[in-house]
C-alpha cells in the first residue's frame, strides 16, 4: 500500500536478494529497518516473491536454546549452574570413573587385571542419534531452521539418555570393584 503523494521506491535485485536471504531468520522489524520500507511494503513484496515461486515467509523460528559455556553447544536443557545437561552428566560420569580408578589401584595386580579386561565388555549400548533433517530448496528459512532446531533438541535428549545409561553402568562397576576392594583388605 502506498500513501498518496509518497513515491514508491522500486525494489532492486539487491533488496530482493536481502529479503530472500533473511526472511525467516531476521525479525521482521529489522528487515523493514534495513530495507527502509514499511511493514506493508515488505509484506506485499514477500507475497510477490511467493507468487514467483520463491519459498519465503516472514515468520521467524524462535528457539529456547542457550549456548552452553562449557561445550559451546546450543542447549534446551540448561541447569541452574549454567551448564547443559550433557555437560553435567559427563562430569558426573567422570567423577564415578575417577573413584573407580582409585579403587582399582587398591586391588592386587592380578585382580585389577581382571577388571581392566572386562571393562570393554561392560560398555553399555548406545542409542543412535536421529538422522539429520533433509533440507530441500522448496523450504522457507523458517521451515529449515525449525527442522534443524528440532533435530538438535532430539540429539541432545539422545545424548542425555546415553549418558544416563553409561552412568548407571559405571556406577554398578564401581560398586563391584568397591566390594572386591573391601574383601581384599
Ligand atoms: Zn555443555
Amino acid at each position: 500500500m502506498t500513501r498518496k503523494g509518497t513515491k514508491q521506491t522500486p525494489w532492486t535485485t539487491a533488496d530482493d536478494r536481502y529479503l530472500l536471504e533473511n526472511a525467516g531468520k531476521v525479525p521482521r522489524r529489522e528487515i523493514c529497518l534495513h530495507l527502509k520500507r514499511s511493514r506493508s511494503a515488505v509484506y506485499a513484496r514477500v507475497r510477490d516473491l511467493k507468487r514467483q515461486g520463491h519459498a519465503i515467509e516472514l515468520r521467524v523460528c524462535t528457539s529456547a536454546e542457550v549456548v552452553c559455556p562449557a561445550c559451546g553447544n546450543p542447549s534446551t536443557l540448561m541447569g541452574k549452574d549454567g551448564f547443559c545437561e550433557p555437560c553435567r552428566r559427563r562430569a558426573q560420569l567422570a567423577k564415578i570413573e575417577e573413584r573407580t580408578a582409585a579403587l582399582l589401584a587398591q586391588l592386587p595386580p592380578e585382580q585389577r587385571a581382571i577388571y581392566e579386561d572386562t571393562e570393554a565388555e561392560t560398555e553399555s549400548s548406545r542409542e543412535p542419534y536421529p538422522p539429520s533433517p533433509t533440507i530441500t530448496a522448496c523450504m522457507t528459512n523458517y521451515q529449515r531452521q525449525k527442522l534443524r532446531r528440532d533435530w538438535r533438541m532430539a540429539c541432545e535428549r539422545v545424548e542425555v539418555a546415553n549418558l544416563k545409561r553409561e552412568i548407571k553402568a559405571a556406577q554398578k562397576r564401581k560398586e563391584r570393584i568397591e566390594k572386591k576392594a573391601k574383601q581384599s583388605t
